[in-house]
């Protein structure tokens, strides 16, 4: 099955991405983190992501696509967090699976508004070593700022500063937006409430999956 996971930078896709995939064992895969090793490992790929990620600008899709295409390649139950990022994005990947003789099983649109952002995105914390993600409003780590699990100092990514973030948001109505009505066309997309905590989204989300599952068997 493949799922993606759709909705403005801090609606809780990664962190929801990642407690989907450990129960139903789903590969996650970042665009995000992927291109986030590629600027640590100062890689060709990540010297031409940096810039635009910094501004909080789209990568462009040449670079995406030569990421992704490996990847669908070599798992079966995916979930996509932060893939598609615009139209031209969806219709590569539909390419790229009718290639592979496979599709887009379900979409989560989790829809958050604005000020719920801002507040969210300026609080997250990444560790510099694991990349895990922490929030000083609502998941601080127990030993205030450096990781629970390897004592990495934690840092705020270049992009959540409130002035990338807003170029961010722009980004995401402008080219993200448009993939809620591609979705809706095709039948998969499923609109969850991103500003409900963690489990309560994990129980929608579990919930569908489950019903999808029925449906399959
Ligand atoms: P994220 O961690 O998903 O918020 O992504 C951080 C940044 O990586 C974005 O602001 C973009 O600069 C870049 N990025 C991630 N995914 C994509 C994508 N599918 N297409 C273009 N740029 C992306």
């Amino acid at each position: 099955m493949i799922i993606v996971f759709l909705g403005p930078p801090g609606a809780g896709k990664g962190t929801q991405a990642k407690v989907v995939s450990e129960k139903y064992r789903f590969t996650h895969y970042s665009t995000g983190d992927a291109l986030r090793d590629e600027v640590n490992r100062k890689t060709q790929i990540g010297l031409s992501a940096k810039g635009y990620m910094d501004k909080g600008l789209l990568v462009p899709d040449e670079i995406i696509n030569a990421v992704l295409k490996n990847y669908l390649q070599e798992n079966n139950d995916i979930l996509l967090d932060g893939y598609p990022r615009n139209i031209s994005q969806a219709e590569k990947l539909d390419k790229i699976l009718t290639e592979l003789n496979r599709e887009v099983n379900l979409v989560f649109y989790l829809e958050t508004a604005d000020d719920i952002i801002i507040k969210r995105l300026t609080a997250r914390r990444v560790c510099s070593e694991c990349g895990r993600i922490y929030n000083n409003i609502s998941m601080p780590s127990k030993k205030g700022d450096i990781c629970e699990d390897d004592d990495a100092p934690l840092i705020l990514r270049d992009d959540d500063r409130e002035s990338v973030i807003k170029e961010r948001l722009n980004v995401y109505y402008t080219e993200t937006q448009p993939l809620v009505d591609y979705y809706v066309q095709k039948g998969i997309l499923r609109k969850i409430q991103g500003k409900k905590g963690i489990q309560d989204l994990l129980q929608d989300i579990s919930e569908i999956i489950e019903a999808r599952h029925r449906y399959d068997s």
